[in-house]
């Protein structure tokens, strides 16, 4: 799966000497801006290998012949995963250093923590929606990155066939950016996002990354996420199992619609192993 990578790899590591240098283009003090990123980094990557080794925990709980894949063949690349989650993280924390930094010199954000003056209403709403339009870029996003050129920036994903949680967010830096580059948004003032509502929403979407690449089901699970049009672990495995289908990253609607669920897919299920 690597092979062919070689090129995409010096991209790659050619985005993330660019998005650490960019800080030095500060138009009014770098050193907030590198404060701003090790603060970032260093929450993110908590929250996120903390989390998944929280939920490969309880994962592992579970009767290896109940797992979606079945018992193990090989054992987990969990150092891997986990060095390129972190990686992924920190690709976050560059994006995210620009608006903490606007914030730390006292300007205006996107981000308001009360509602004064905003009619509560208008906030959700506009959250909800974008919620459901950036659900669509990143569905886009995913289909395009298995295009011929694109693929090489997505294979590092795919190569845990049968993942761990601290799989969750282990994309190549080409494709962080293509994830996470709406973070940026919050540089602009008029584009409110509710504090309370915005981070329950980006916990809400770390812990479904953990539960989309667990290896295991909760029946409990399985059975609400849907209704709320969201992913489930069953429904994430079969695209690292079977890769031609199910997309979606938070929300299985952009599937349904454009017809790539692996119910959609007849062909797909007949070659299934
Ligand atoms: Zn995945
Ligand atoms: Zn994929």
């Amino acid at each position: 799966m690597s092979s062919g990578r070689g090129w995409a790899k010096i991209v790659d590591g050619v985005l993330l000497v660019t998005l650490t240098a960019a800080g030095l283009l500060h138009p009014e003090s770098p050193a907030t801006f590198y404060a701003a990123l090790a603060g970032a980094f260093a929450a993110l990557a908590t929250v996120v290998l903390g989390g998944a080794a929280l939920a490969n925990l309880v994962a592992g709980r579970v009767d290896p012949h109940a797992r979606i894949q079945g018992p193990r063949v090989r054992p987990a690349r969990i150092g891997t995963e986990a060095f390129e989650s972190a990686r992924a993280m920190y690709v976050a924390a560059c994006l995210a250093a620009w608006p903490i930094a606007q914030w730390q010199l006292g300007h205006d954000t996107a981000m308001v923590w009360s509602l004064d003056g905003h009619p509560w209403w208008a906030v959700v709403l506009q959250t909800l929606v974008g919620v459901v339009v950036i659900d669509g870029w990143l569905y886009l996003k995913h289909r395009l990155l298995h295009t011929r050129w694109l693929f090489p920036f997505h294979a590092p994903h795919h190569a845990f066939r049968d993942p761990t949680p601290f799989a969750g967010f282990a994309v190549a830096p080409v494709e962080a950016v293509m994830t996470f580059w709406p973070i940026l948004i919050l540089c602009i003032p008029a584009a409110t996002h509710w504090a309370p509502l915005y981070f329950g929403l980006v916990l809400g979407f770390i812990a479904l990354n953990f539960y989309l690449h667990c290896g295991v089901t909760w029946r409990l699970l399985e059975g609400t996420l849907p209704r709320a049009f969201l992913n489930t672990s069953a429904f994430h495995n079969v695209h690292h199992s079977h890769v031609k289908v199910n997309f979606g990253e938070a929300l299985y609607l952009w599937d349904r619609i454009c017809g790539t669920r692996l119910v959609d897919r007849a062909d797909v299920r007949e070659t299934a192993r």
